[in-house]
């Protein structure tokens, strides 16, 4: 046994981010490996401190009496530690190197320390005790059921009511899930339970947010389509040829079933699942497909559970008593002794980029998973991420179609209302009289709307209404925003220029920025129908926990006539009843002032479209817009994902832009602005110096300059070669090393941000 270990501390300093050798106490040497989280004194005053062990060693370079002992082994999540007591389940003992190996990659790769790569990699935290597990299980016939649900909705006892509905689809379900996905109160539960309608059931186990009585096995036969995918993509792992599939399928064409036929065979032969879904689609109903399948064998990571119970899931996982998690993007790092496939669903979302350091793409990652475990990736999405289909084109990802909902159903029709018609005829309200009509038609029917103002961060841009001419950086060909003082400022290079008073384009004086919010939007609403049920979904209404699932799940139960919101209401959510989807102004995400703009809009309009007639009634969208010429709106409206992404790619290929080139964003900060400022400048000069003909912008102040009293620059990098752009950060921190050494680091910090996802 070895009696050194090397260890990363958990310390956000950069010259600190380097192995010291530490003693393993001789107690604890069956137990420290590599991914084991530990204590340890560190620095003169010995103060304690996490670190991350990375590997052993027999002997050190230093005198024993100059190396510190461990002082204690928090946690052994990755270790092999727990082998021996669960009889074997585990052969390679040393899974901890693997991960540790997936942190140092990611250091690599995306510019992190090691310390924090670790940290995102090795989840800490304690298994908690067992819990009590509770189901609840109806206990009356389904007629008797029937007559129930029939009578509280006569008394609009909706919670008794939405509960009952639940039950009667599947009659056994687990009491956590009911309360929190379903919004029931605990008293709802004990009122049903005394009328003997319900019971309430409990067991001693490890934590399992989820699980089901029995396994239920009605398994849909797979259409050929569907058949043939799932086929090739077991094929390419039982060859071992793993790689990525990328399926690219409308709503409800059945690429959920495609994910579970393959995660059912690729279980079968003994090895696991991890299933991504973005946090805001983690919904009831998607779970509760997958527990019909995998029963007790599958849990769910997500936010709402605290860090014990997810050290439970993790510690599930790795004795092998789950074969599937489900959860967003953190779930990708659960410790599975055999990963088998990885899925990820609604891969074009923005929640698979990490935004804090290592700034990782998902699917890269989890493709770099799967190449070093001899597993597949699988990539779903009704619009693929420009990134992934351009892979796909090449041939990198091998691409798969689903193109027919499989449950009926047609796709809606999409009307583009011009709003500078609107303007021309007198119209100066928010709805167009195309949307006001539809509108109309649906309260009259008593039927759904969903209203949606894609509005994203706090960019704002300029433009003209009556000819929809939009202020852009001559250089960069990305929107201007509007900053205070009525100057108009590009993100990437910094050009600015004075907000115009009239249109350039056609002198017009309605040139103006955009202050539309979803309270006015209900204001207007109310005050034209005030008999309208109204329901507002923004960051407002939902900054209480809850709240936001709380309101969708009204919706979904019909307690509303027209859902207003942000465009978070239309990510991932099946409500039947909608017939009618309007986008308030398409032009709001689709000049947010970065490159990826127009691909965000016409993703985000598709997805929108899919919202609508999901149904048994056919159903139809509003898109409101200045530039209804624009290809994004154009192919959006046509549903045309093939023909968005060979015009998108002639505008990133004549700028460089991603994935037509790589691009690297390089932010300093500091807290004194004239040292980050000359930082940025000496950084932008050493990469002309050292790496002669580098496409440079910048550096430019951040969209939020300052936050905290942080002040931040950036400068971007663009080169059709990844490595390069690799070489270039490997030259930066060599650089900030060297001078540190020397003593004179400035007091800055920087960032490193491959392909960035959002501009800074
Ligand atoms: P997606 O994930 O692409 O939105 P789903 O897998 O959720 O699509 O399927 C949409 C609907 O079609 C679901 O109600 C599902 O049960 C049903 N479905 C999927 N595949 C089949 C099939 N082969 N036979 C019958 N129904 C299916
Ligand atoms: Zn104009
Ligand atoms: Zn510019």
């Amino acid at each position: 046994m070895k009696k050194y270990a090397l260890i990363i501390i958990d310390i956000a300093y950069t010259k600190l981010d380097r192995p010291f050798t530490y003693r393993i106490p001789q107690g604890m040497r069956d137990r420290v490996v590599p991914g084991s989280i530990v204590t340890v004194p560190f620095g003169r005053a010995n103060t304690l401190r996490k670190g991350y062990v990375i590997g052993l060693s027999d002997r050190s370079e230093l005198p024993d009496a100059q190396i510190k002992e461990i002082a204690e082994l928090q946690a052994a999540d990755r270790s092999g530690a727990c082998a021996a007591e669960t009889a074997g389940s585990r052969e390679d003992g040393a899974d901890g190197d693997f991960w540790v190996g997936i942190a140092a990659w990611m250091s690599e790769r995306y510019g992190s320390t090691m310390a924090v790569a670790l940290r995102t990699v090795l989840s800490s935290g304690k298994p908690g005790k067992p819990a009590v597990h509770r189901e609840i299980e109806l206990r009356v016939s389904m007629e008797d059921a029937a007559a129930l649900l029939e009578a509280f909705e006569k008394k609009h006892q909706v919670a008794r009511a939405r509960l009952l509905r639940e039950l009667m689809k599947t009659p056994r379900q687990p009491y956590a899930l009911v309360v929190s996905k379903l919004h029931i109160q605990a008293s709802t539960v004990r009122a049903m339970r005394a009328k003997g309608i319900l019971e309430v059931t409990e067991e001693q186990v490890l934590r399992n947010p989820v699980s089901l009585g029995e396994v239920r096995e009605d398994r849909k036969q797979l259409s050929p389509q569907q058949q043939e995918i799932a086929d090739a993509v077991v094929r390419d792992f039982d060859t071992g040829r793993g790689g990525v599939s990328l399926i690219r399928g409308i709503t409800g064409s059945g690429k959920t079933e495609v994910y579970i036929a393959i995660i059912r065979e690729i279980v079968a032969r003994g090895r696991q699942a991890v299933m991504l879904i973005p946090e805001i689609a983690l919904t009831y109903q998607t779970l509760l497909r997958f527990y019909q399948y995998f029963g007790d064998r599958v849990s769910v990571m997500n936010s709402s559970l605290s860090e014990s119970e997810k050290a439970d899931q993790r510690e599930r996982a790795r004795r092998g008593e789950i074969d599937v998690i489900i959860g967003p993007r953190s779930a990708l790092f659960t410790p599975f002794p055999h990963i088998g496939v990885i899925v990820i669903d609604e891969e074009h979302e923005s929640s698979y980029k990490n935004e804090s350091m290592p700034k990782y793409r998902t699917a890269d990652v989890a493709a770099e998973i799967a190449r070093r475990k001899g597993a597949v990736v699988v990539l779903g999405s009704a619009t693929p991420s420009l990134v992934s289909y351009e892979r796909a084109r090449r041939g990198e990802y091998r691409l798969y179609e689903l193109d027919r909902r499989l449950t009926g159903g047609t796709l809606p029709q999409v009307y583009v209302a011009d709003l500078r018609e609107e303007l021309r005829s007198g119209n100066r309200s928010i709805l167009s009289r195309k949307l006001a009509s539809l509108l109309e038609d649906r309260l009259e029917k008593g039927e759904q709307s969903m209203l949606f103002l894609n509005r994203r961060g706090t960019a704002g841009f300029v433009s003209c209404r009556s000819c929809g001419h939009v202020m852009k950086c001559p250089h960069c060909d990305v929107s201007l925003s509007l900053h205070r003082g009525g100057r108009l400022t590009c993100h990437y290079c910094g050009y600015t220029e004075r907000m115009p008073e009239r249109c350039p384009e056609c002198g017009s004086p309605y040139i103006s920025g955009f202050r539309a919010g979803t309270e006015q939007v209900e204001a207007y609403l109310h005050k034209v129908w005030p008999q309208a049920r109204i329901l507002r979904l923004d960051a407002d209404t939902t900054s209480r926990k809850g709240s936001y699932e709380k309101i969708l799940s009204a919706f979904a139960n019909e307690e509303a006539d027209i859902l207003v919101g942000t465009q978070m209401i239309v990510k991932g959510h099946d409500f039947p009843g909608v017939t009618l989807v309007g986008a308030l102004l398409a032009d709001l995400s689709l000049y947010a002032g970065d490159y990826r703009s127009a691909e965000r809009t016409f993703q985000l309009l598709t997805q929108a479209a899919g919202r609508a007639g999901r149904g048994t009634r056919p159903g139809e969208v509003v898109i409101q817009t200045y530039q209804p010429e624009h290809y994004a709106i154009r192919y959006a409206a046509a549903q045309d994902h093939q023909g968005f992404c060979g015009e998108e790619m002639l505008y990133r290929s004549a700028l460089l832009y991603p994935p037509a080139g790589h691009m690297l964003a390089v932010q300093i900060q500091s807290e004194q602005e004239d040292a980050a400022l000359s930082e940025a400048g000496r950084a932008r000069e050493l990469l002309s110096a050292k790496e002669g003909n580098l496409f440079l912008i910048g550096p430019a102040a951040a969209q939020i300059s300052r936050i905290r009293d942080t002040y931040r620059f950036v400068l971007y990098i663009k080169d059709t070669d990844y490595d390069r752009l690799i070489r270039c950060k490997d030259l930066l921190e060599a650089d900030l090393a060297e001078r540190g050494a020397a003593g004179g680091v400035p007091p800055v910090n920087y960032q490193f941000d491959f392909d960035p996802e959002s501009p800074y």
